[in-house]
């Protein structure tokens, strides 16, 4: 007995000894979360090298196989085979983008660098390999004989057309340049991001006279007391360049040195001379790309990526931005002129200039509606606003939230739900709503893992992170939001919903240029009185936001649209005169965009939205010449809206369900226009959109 019970020690000993050898990085193992979430807190540093490297190799041994395969190439065998390739490689992935991202440091950084030109080989090496494009080319040209669904026939055109974009047709001379222009451009976004960080925290504004604080709401003034605080600076005031405290600062400070101080720190980011200098970065990650179009056989960089957008040419997009900007340009002239008149008729004695902007805007704005942001704050704390995009979600979609506090997260501020519908999970979201300094500015939505059926024929469900740097809560003050932070929320929230209603077999990316509209029709409702009624409720009185308040609201709405058209389509342009150069010269930055400004007549009070040196968007994200898309898919979103709005029911199930159907469900497995139009019947057209933003009269 005792004989016995020995060795049944030893064995749980052993078997407990060689799980514990196996799952030392738990990357190697199966996850026992719920969800199978990544095990934040299991997971280390250290286990992200090796494990990326395991990675790359088993995914390579794999696309062996697939080469290796002594049988005839059938759908099945190569481009689906393929599609299952690398599944280490993307749970690592998964796990490290919401740190690289939201929640970084040193050593993540220098890992991130480190790692960029491997993945970068890796990519080519699978997207350069001869062998398996015989394959893929062979199914794509007998296509007829497999019998294929209309999702497996855009997955193997999508295929085959990447390795040709990927210089598959080029001689070995020329793809090895272009492996070396990708390791360097993938190491110089990397870098360009790292610097913007480094450069976004570097500059603060200190105050330590309380004068200099006049103008300003008490609740930004006791987030800048906090701020202080927290850097060791007890008694005075820090502003920073983050949203929730730049944007106050500049709408509502009445020293204006101060706020030319601040906007200049802003302005100025990457542009300073300094070892965090952006100008090297920009000059050569376009140069590059340019070369690399090139040798593609492109004329420039836009026409290479628009190729694949619903755009298809820079043409269309240079001439559809151009339709815009001369709607937009003279009503932001007529916005400034009666900015200049106020400042006037104060008695100020100078020209307006773009640290003015926001500080005018308001006070006309609150002359012309009486309303300013800090009278709806109190209406828009961050939990309300959040349940009420879930109300939407669960009137149109049938979607229900409940928090989960089981559910690991990649930093302590992060909320966790579970997202079910008729009582079937469907998949989760996770919310990470305030800034910190180990996060990037902005708003994004990104799939920690994406809805698709395994190869065993499992149905895989969505787990989809939110992130944005909104006002913080301070002291025992909820976080209270902007209107404008509120509609981003929900801009955020359809991106989520586009991921956790995709229904799917394989999990196909989505243009750049269509992906803007899932998430702005979600922005159409934030504002309709019938959702305010049910979320905006005040912190402390609980109060249903005022009729009167609404109608103010409304009212305002609006109002800068100038501006804001201008600003953003300043930022567009840029972004495609970066990226039409058909030659690569070496540009001097600034000049060229001073010159890019000046061909459209930008006005000197307002600067573009991204400056060349933290347009982070194009020159790290993934958006060069895509960030016209958002005005791009707004004609669709504008349009969109309507058909809920034309029944009369903001809220009616069957545009819903269509919605759902022919769009959000399909995700990039169907021609977008061909979506668009199954939806709405037929093509949109531009008007509800300049409508919308009342730059022509309804
Ligand atoms: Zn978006």
């Amino acid at each position: 007995m005792k004989k016995l019970l020995f060795m049944l020690l030893v064995i749980v000993a052993a078997a407990s000894a060689c799980k514990k050898e196996v799952c030392e990085n738990p990357f190697y193992c199966k996850w026992d979360t719920p969800f199978e979430v990544p095990p934040f807190d299991k997971i280390k540093l250290d286990h992200f090298k090796p494990a990326f490297i395991k990675g790359m190799e088993e995914q390579m041994a794999e696309v062996n196989a697939i080469i290796n395969n002594p049988e005839e190439p059938t759908f099945e065998n190569t481009v689906k085979a393929m599609e299952y390739t690398g599944e280490l490689l993307s749970k690592v992935q998964r796990a490290f983008g919401p740190l690289n991202s939201a929640n970084t440091n040193d050593s993540i950084q220098a890992l991130s660098r480190e790692m960029s030109p491997l993945f970068s080989k890796h990519r080519d090496d699978i997207a350069l390999n001869e062998k398996l494009f015989e394959r893929v080319k062979s199914v794509y040209e007998n296509k007829t004989k497999f019998n294929l669904t209309a999702e497996e026939g855009k997955i193997l055109e999508d295929s085959y057309l990447s390795f040709i974009r990927s210089g598959i047709g080029l001689s070995p001379e020329d793809k090895d340049k272009l492996r070396g222009i990708n390791q360097e451009l993938s190491l110089l976004s990397v870098k360009f991001g790292e610097n913007l960080l480094a450069e976004t925290n570097g500059f603060t504004l200190v105050i330590d006279n309380e004068k200099d604080l006049s103008g300003l709401p008490a609740g930004v003034i006791a987030q800048a007391a906090e701020t202080a605080k927290a850097k060791a600076l007890e008694g005075k005031w820090v502003f920073t360049l983050k949203a929730p405290s730049y944007f106050p600062f500049m709408t509502y400070a009445d020293n204006r040195s101060l706020r030319e101080k601040l906007f200049r720190g802003y302005m100025m980011r990457g542009n300073n001379g300094n070892e965090k200098d952006n100008n090297e970065m920009v000059a050569k990650i376009t140069k590059l790309r340019v070369e690399k179009a090139k040798l593609l056989g492109y004329s420039s960089h836009a026409d290479f990526v628009l190729e694949r957008n619903m755009s298809k040419e820079p043409e269309r997009v240079i001439n559809f931005l151009d339709q815009i900007w001369k709607a937009a340009l003279p009503v932001a002239k007529e916005e400034a002129l009666a900015q200049q008149e106020m400042i006037n008729k104060e008695g100020g004695d100078f020209k307006l200039e773009p640290w003015d902007w926001f500080y005018y805007t308001e006070k006309i704005r609150k002359e012309k509606y009486d309303i300013s942001d800090e009278q709806t704050r109190p209406y828009f704390a961050v939990d309300k606003v959040t349940e009420g995009m879930f109300y939407v979600a669960n009137k149109l979609y049938g979607l229900e939230f409940s928090e989960r506090t089981d559910i690991p997260k990649y930093h302590a501020d992060v909320k966790s739900f579970e997202v079910k519908r008729e009582g079937r999970h469907v998949g989760i979201l996770m919310i990470d709503y305030f800034p910190r300094a180990s996060k990037n500015g902005g708003a994004w939505c990104s799939a920690m893992r994406a809805q698709k059926v395994d190869k065993d024929g499992t149905f895989v469900t969505p787990l989809v992170s939110m992130v944005t740097n909104f006002t913080p809560p301070t002291g025992d003050t909820p976080s209270l939001l902007t209107p404008e932070e509120a509609s981003t929320l929900f801009h955020e929230f359809g991106h989520a919903l586009h991921s956790l209603l995709s229904n799917t077999v394989y999990s196909s990316g989505v243009s750049r240029d269509f992906v803007e509209l899932p998430s702005q029709i979600m922005e159409h409702w934030v504002l309709e009185p019938e959702v305010l009624k049910v979320y905006a409720k005040h912190y402390q009185t609980g109060e249903v936001i005022p009729d009167e308040l609404i109608t103010k609201l409304e009212n305002a709405g609006k109002f800068n649209m100038g501006f804001t058209t201008v600003e953003y389509l300043a930022a567009s342009s840029l972004d495609m005169e970066y990226h039409s150069l058909s030659e690569p010269v070496d540009i001097n930055v600034g000049e060229f965009e001073k010159k890019a400004m000046e061909k459209y007549g930008l006005i000197s009070e307002i600067i573009p939205r991204y400056r060349s040196t933290y347009f982070s968007h194009i020159f790290s994200g993934g958006y060069s010449s895509g960030y016209y898309s958002y005005i791009w898919c707004e004609v669709l979103d504008a349009d969109a809206y309507k058909a809920f709005r034309e029944t009369g029911d903001i809220f009616n199930r069957e545009v819903a369900q269509r919605f759902e159907k022919e769009i959000l469900s399909r995700k990039g497995s169907r021609d977008e226009l061909e979506m668009y139009i199954s939806f709405r019947g037929k093509e949109p057209g531009i008007e509800a959109l300049l409508e919308n933003r009342g730059l022509i009269a309804k």
